[in-house]
């Protein structure tokens, strides 16, 4: 199977007759990862990256600096097709985002990504961590008791060209960290799993906690609102201790889910009274549309006008669109594209609200297991963050347009979720979820510590007591209409 996504990704490189098939002629950087070439020995030649996506060189130029950065290089792709859990993905995503036209739009520049530094990967990875990547890298040989120690077994096995991986993810989520553009997508980032010294949960890198890193070098605050289907759990740990930053993870939560934390009020609250570590929103079993964008809604303002980040990373894992072998389809989730651009809508909306024009947002990729409904999810994504985009209907030929079949749909087909709660007396849990965590918000309102306004600088950003009201009366208007879309299900007791 590997041997012939590497021919396929040897077609794409060569099919440059057909203007949608083929990625901008780059030689020079195809030329560094030919598949013929021991990906783990590759020496991604940093003097050509580097001086080709220095951070902020856009800003140099005499025209205006387009609303969206779109991070991306197709011999990165070719990298990051090898990760195991996803092969091919990356093509495959930047294929049909290419291929609708989106990276000609006038509003977006293509900007490669920058490689990461050991040093710079030192920022969150344990040197340790990191020296038996090279090692392996190196052709090195490594116990497997070192492997496993580093998590570099199971669902996360050392592959050909892993350090390669690593540097570019990492390198790809700083660059959007850095460029000036409102807007930075980053699609083969968003590895929320990974740990300072161990692999975890198919990610290697934890690039998100390294965006984040970077960001604060700028922002006071971050916010990271993580819609993949699986507990940011990295994430929870990586910045407990640091005010500055927020994670917000919305997720799935039942017996044996991965990762198997993130409960509503697992660490939400620190018991010294420090102030919010995390936000987690665990949805039950049989989650829809309608269920997923109430939650959003009941979660992204509130905690927006409360937090104040002036930065926002989203983690748009796509394993919460149905079909998802390794998501939806173990949570029985009928969540489609349209929910998590509902998400990046509402993250928008309110980021423009409390930052105004010094707002900066991010969006990582990460989980997405369903290559084609990823694909089909991030394009959306892609295409809302560059308004007045419309998409057609149907996927555009391309080369990868037959994974599509039969329907060559851009829309993804999924169930109504009231006739599958009618068949399924486990239903939705997503309400309750809501209303334990619209408690927690007016806990954390409440007891926010003084000592972490004045260390601000800037008081006013902090929530008064009319936000404080604010927010109740959002909490209730939101609570009101789900009590009335409860009322509306078939199930007793059942919630939308
Ligand atoms: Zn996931």
């Amino acid at each position: 199977m590997h041997q012939q996504q590497t021919e396929q990704n040897e077609g794409t490189q060569s099919s440059g007759t057909h203007p949608t098939r083929a990625y901008p002629a780059r030689s020079s950087n195809f030329s560094a990862l030919q598949p013929s070439t021991s990906a783990d020995r590759v020496q991604v030649d940093d003097t050509s990256l580097t001086s080709t996506a220095t951070p902020g060189a856009s800003a140099r130029r005499s025209r205006r600096v387009p609303s969206v950065a779109y991070i991306f290089a197709p011999f990165a792709a070719l990298v990051h097709d090898h990760v195991p859990a996803n092969p091919q993905r990356s093509s495959m995503v930047h294929c049909l985002i290419r291929a609708l036209q989106l990276l000609e739009h006038e509003n977006i520049e293509v900007i490669p990504p920058s490689v990461a530094s050991p040093d710079d990967l030192l920022q969150f990875h344990t040197r340790s961590y990191l020296d038996v990547i090279s090692k392996c890298a190196r052709g090195v040989a490594v116990s497997a008791d070192t492997l496993a120690r580093h998590g570099l077994e199971d669902d996360c096995p050392v592959f050909r060209g892993l350090a390669a991986h690593i540097r570019l993810a990492a390198g790809g989520s700083n660059t959007a960290a850095r460029t000036p553009h409102p807007i930075a997508i980053h699609w083969d980032g968003g590895r929320h799993h990974a740990r300072a010294g161990s692999a975890a949960g198919f990610c290697y890198v934890n690039d998100v906690a390294l965006c984040v890193q970077a960001l604060l070098a700028t922002h006071a605050r971050v916010l990271v609102l993580d819609v993949d289907i699986h507990h940011g759990d990295a994430m929870d740990s990586a910045f407990r201790e640091d005010t500055r930053v927020l994670p917000v993870s919305i997720h799935h939560a039942s017996p044996g889910f991965y990762p198997g934390t993130g409960a509503v009020d697992e660490g939400v609250w620190d018991p010294t009274g420090e102030g919010p570590v995390a936000v987690n929103v665990p949805i039950g079993t049989g989650c829809g549309d309608k269920t997923y964008c109430a939650v959003v809604d009941a979660v992204v303002g509130p905690v927006m006008e409360r937090f104040r980040p002036s930065a926002v990373v989203v983690v748009c894992g796509a394993d919460a669109v149905y079909g998802d072998p390794k998501g939806a389809e173990i949570a029985r989730w009928t969540v489609t594209p349209a929910a998590i651009v509902h998400a990046v809508r509402a993250v928008r909306r309110e980021l423009a609200r409390v930052a105004g024009e010094q707002g900066k947002l991010v969006i990582l990729g990460g989980g997405g297991y369903d290559h084609a409904n990823t694909a089909r999810t991030w394009a959306n994504v892609t295409a809302v963050c560059l308004d007045g985009v419309v998409l057609p209907a149907s996927v555009p030929d391309h080369t990868f347009a037959m994974q599509y079949a039969p329907l060559l749909d851009m829309a993804v087909d999924a169930p109504d979720p009231l006739e599958q709660r009618r068949r399924d007396p486990y239903t939705d849990r997503g309400g309750q979820a809501w209303w334990r965590l619209a408690r927690l918000i007016d806990v954390q309102v409440e007891r926010v510590p003084d000592h972490r306004r004045a260390s601000d600088g800037d008081e006013r950003q902090w929530a008064t007591d009319e936000s404080y009201e604010q927010v109740e009366q959002v909490v209730a208007s939101q609570g009101e209409a789900h009590q009335r879309a409860s009322s509306s299900t078939v199930q007793p007791g059942a919630t939308q």
